[in-house]
C-alpha cells in the first residue's frame, strides 16, 4: 500500500469535509460538537471518526451523521458509511484552540492559587472576596452572546498594559458577569502572580467603607485599594445612591485610572441607565470600553449544558439536553440548576435521566420560564382591558383615558418584566425614564386609594402571570 500518499489524501479530504460542516453549522455548534471529532481511520467502504465521549456521539449521530456522510461521498464516492466511536484517549487529539487552553482543570497550581488567596483574604484588614475555582475562562462557553464580554475580558487578563479602563461589563442576571471577573482574577494570577489584583462585590466595598469611616481608619481603607493594580467591583449597580460611598468609590476610581491602573466594574444596566448614580459617574463609567452580555442563544444553552454535563460525568440523553436549551431560557444560573437537579435525582435513584423524568422533576421551573411575559404583551392586554388602541401606548395623547392605561402598562412592565425605566420608556413611544418612574409611582398611589383601581390592577396583573 502506498500508505503516506494515501493518508495525505485522506487527511485533506477530512480537511475540506470539517472545512464545510463548519461553514454550515456556524462557529458556536462547530466548536460545541463537532471540533471534538477525530478521523481514525477509512475501513473498507466506511469512515471511522472517534469523539471522547457517549454523550458527544449521541448528539452527533443523531444531528450530523448523515450530513457527514454525504459530504464524504462527495469527497470520495466508494464510501458508504460514518461510523462514530467513543474513544476517551481521542481527548489528546487537536486541541482546543481557545486561547486560555484546557489547563486550570488538572494543574495543581489552581490548587496553589486557592491557598495563596485565602491567605490573603484573612491577613489584611480589607481586599477581596475568595475566588471560585470553577470560574475560569476555561469553564467559560463562548457564544454570540457573550463572545464581545469574553474577548474583551480576556484581553485585560492577557495583556500587561492597560488595553481599555475600565472595562465595564454589564448584563442581565445570572449571564457571567461574575464568572468572567474571576476568570480574569485567575488568569492574572497565574500568569503574573506578582500583579496584585483585588475581585469584590459593590457591596462588599460598601461595608468595607463604611466600618473604615467607624473606625476613623480611612486612610488604610484608601491605601489598600489604591495600591493594586487590578481592582475589581461586581455589581456595582448597589452602590448607587449611598452618597458618601459613592463619593469613594469615584475617588478610587479616578485614583486608580489615573495612575494607569485596570479597573474593571461589573452592573446589571448600561452606565447611562444607573438608576441613583451621579452624572459625572455614569460618565467615567463609559470611558474605556462597555460591553453587554446579551441573554443566551439556543446553541449557546445548548454548548453550557453539553460542557457541564460533561464535566459532572452525567450521561444526559442528546434529546434532554435540547429540551432543556429550548425550554430554559432565563439565564444560565437556572440552566446549570436544572441540569444539576436532574442529575442529583439520577445519581439518587439509580436511573437514567430521560425526559419523562425531566419533565416531571422541573416542572415548577419549566412553568415559570414559560410564564415571560414582554412589554409587547403587556401593552396589548392593558389596552384591551381599558379599551384602547395598541398604538395609543405609544402616542403622545395625554388625554387621562389614554394617559392612565398607558401608565399602568409601565407600572405592570416594570414590575412583571427584568427591563430597566430607560427601556420601558423607549418602548412608549420614546418616552423618558423620569415619565416612567412618575408613571410607577401614580399607580402605586391609586392603588393605594381607590379599591377599584387597584382590583383592575391586580386583575392584569395576575391575568398576565398567566
Ligand atoms: P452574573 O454575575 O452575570 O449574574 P454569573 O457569572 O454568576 O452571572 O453566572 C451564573 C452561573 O452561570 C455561574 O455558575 C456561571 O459559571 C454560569 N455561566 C454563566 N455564563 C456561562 C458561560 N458562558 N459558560 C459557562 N458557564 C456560565
Ligand atoms: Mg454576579
Amino acid at each position: 500500500m502506498t500508505a503516506p500518499m494515501h493518508n495525505e489524501q485522506i487527511q485533506s479530504q477530512w480537511a475540506r469535509v470539517r472545512g464545510k460542516l463548519r461553514a454550515e453549522m456556524g462557529e458556536t455548534a462547530y466548536r460545541n460538537w463537532l471540533k471534538k471529532l477525530t478521523f481514525l481511520q477509512i475501513r473498507g467502504q466506511e469512515v471511522e471518526l472517534a469523539v471522547p465521549t457517549r454523550f458527544v456521539r449521541d448528539w452527533i449521530v443523531s444531528h450530523y451523521q448523515d450530513r457527514l456522510r454525504t459530504l464524504w461521498q462527495a469527497e470520495n464516492p466508494t464510501l458508504r458509511a460514518v461510523e462514530v466511536i467513543v474513544d476517551s484517549n481521542c481527548l489528546n487529539g487537536p486541541v482546543e484552540t481557545r486561547p486560555a487552553g484546557r489547563m486550570a482543570e488538572a494543574e495543581p497550581v489552581t490548587a496553589e492559587i486557592v491557598r495563596r488567596e485565602s491567605a490573603e483574604s484573612t491577613s489584611g484588614n480589607f481586599v477581596g472576596a475568595a475566588l471560585d475555582p470553577r470560574l475560569t475562562f476555561d469553564e467559560f462557553v463562548v457564544g454570540k452572546s457573550n463572545e464581545l464580554a469574553y474577548a474583551a475580558a480576556y484581553r485585560v487578563a492577557d495583556s500587561k498594559t492597560v488595553p481599555f479602563n475600565p472595562l465595564f461589563l454589564y448584563g442581565g442576571v445570572g449571564l457571567g458577569k461574575t464568572h468572567l471577573m474571576h476568570a480574569i482574577a485567575w488568569h492574572i494570577r497565574k500568569r503574573s502572580p506578582d500583579r496584585r489584583v483585588i475581585y469584590l462585590s459593590a457591596e462588599k466595598f460598601m461595608y468595607q467603607f463604611v466600618r473604615a469611616l467607624r473606625d476613623k481608619n480611612t486612610m488604610a481603607f484608601k491605601e489598600q485599594f489604591r495600591s493594586v493594580d487590578v481592582l475589581m467591583i461586581d455589581d456595582v449597580q448597589f452602590i448607587s445612591g449611598k452618597d458618601s460611598t459613592q463619593e469613594e468609590f469615584f475617588h478610587t476610581f479616578n485614583a486608580l485610572v489615573d495612575q494607569n491602573r485596570q479597573v474593571v466594574v461589573s452592573a446589571d444596566k448600561s452606565p447611562s441607565d444607573l438608576e441613583g448614580m451621579e452624572e459625572r459617574m455614569k460618565s467615567r463609567l463609559g470611558w474605556g470600553l462597555v460591553a453587554d452580555i446579551h441573554p443566551t442563544t439556543y446553541e449557546l444553552r445548548l454548548g453550557i449544558l453539553q460542557a457541564k454535563a460533561e464535566k459532572i460525568k452525567q450521561d444526559v440523553p442528546a434529546k434532554v439536553i435540547e429540551f432543556l436549551a429550548h425550554k430554559i431560557t432565563s439565564n444560565v444560573r437556572e440552566l446549570e440548576g436544572a441540569l444539576n437537579r436532574i442529575a442529583a435525582h439520577a445519581t439518587l435513584i439509580g436511573r437514567p435521566v430521560t425526559l419523562e423524568t425531566t419533565q416531571e422533576l422541573l416542572h415548577d421551573l419549566l412553568r415559570a420560564n414559560d410564564r415571560r411575559v414582554t412589554i409587547e404583551e403587556i401593552q396589548k392586554r392593558v389596552a384591551e382591558h381599558f379599551n384602547i388602541k395598541v398604538s395609543d401606548m405609544h402616542s403622545a395623547r395625554r388625554s387621562r383615558g389614554v394617559a392612565r392605561p398607558r401608565q399602568v402598562a409601565m407600572y405592570l412592565s416594570k414590575l412583571l418584566t427584568p427591563r430597566s425605566l430607560p427601556e420601558i420608556g423607549r418602548k412608549f413611544g420614546g418616552r423618558d425614564h423620569t415619565t416612567v418612574m412618575h408613571a410607577v409611582r401614580r399607580v402605586e398611589e391609586l392603588r393605594a386609594s381607590d379599591s377599584s383601581f387597584a382590583e383592575d390592577v391586580e386583575l392584569l396583573r395576575r391575568m398576565l402571570e398567566g
